[in-house]
């Protein structure tokens, strides 16, 4: 039979051409990748391009990834669109601890990745600095394809089987124990 495997006398076994052999980890990660569940945690303006790219027109479906949930446990893909205050970093934090590993983040726009223009003691100039960021957005505020850009380059790294960070590597510890009073 062509669709089978054939044993050979020799014990060898040999693989006909329309059957392909993989890992079960790439399997796992394939599904994965196109089966993210992201976790909008939306505070500004970046997140008004955020739900452009839930709408029709941008059409995240196409990537597997419009299942947004608002329960962390329920979630595998952090993206902060919008400047986050310092009150706010506790709550940003312990939402990213209460997602499941493994688990990734989008820093959407100038204010998430470095506080944007907002350069005051009252914003985060930059919320790696208390949370693992595997894709970084730029712009003021991003266009929807560069959320779908950003997608694109998380399920790269999906597939690789990558996260940036666990739990247990969180930047700056001791910033991030003082915040999470
Ligand atoms: Fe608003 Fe620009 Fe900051 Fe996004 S980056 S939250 S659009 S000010």
């Amino acid at each position: 039979s062509t669709s089978g495997l054939i044993v050979t006398p020799s014990e060898h076994l040999e693989v006909p051409e329309n059957v392909q052999v993989t890992t079960l980890d790439s399997v796992v990660n394939w599904c994965r990748k196109y089966s993210l569940w992201p976790m909008p945690f939306a505070t500004a303006c970046c997140g008004i391009e955020l739900m452009a790219v839930g709408a029709s027109r941008f059409d995240i479906a196409r990537f597997g990834a419009e299942v947004m949930r608002f329960s962390p446990r329920q979630c595998d893909l952090m993206i902060v669109a919008g400047r986050v205050a310092m009150k706010m970093m506790p709550v940003l934090q312990r939402i990213w601890l209460q997602m499941p590993e493994p688990k990734w983040c989008i820093s959407m726009g100038a204010c998430a990745s470095t506080g944007g223009i907002f350069d005051t003691y009252a914003v985060v100039q930059g919320v790696d600095r208390f949370i693992p960021v595997d894709v970084y957005i730029p712009g003021c505020p991003p266009r929807p394809e560069q959320i779908l850009r950003a997608i694109l380059d998380i399920q790269e790294k999906v597939q690789k089987g990558g996260t940036t960070f666990g739990n247990e590597g969180l930047p700056e510890l001791r910033d991030r124990e003082r915040y999470l009073i």
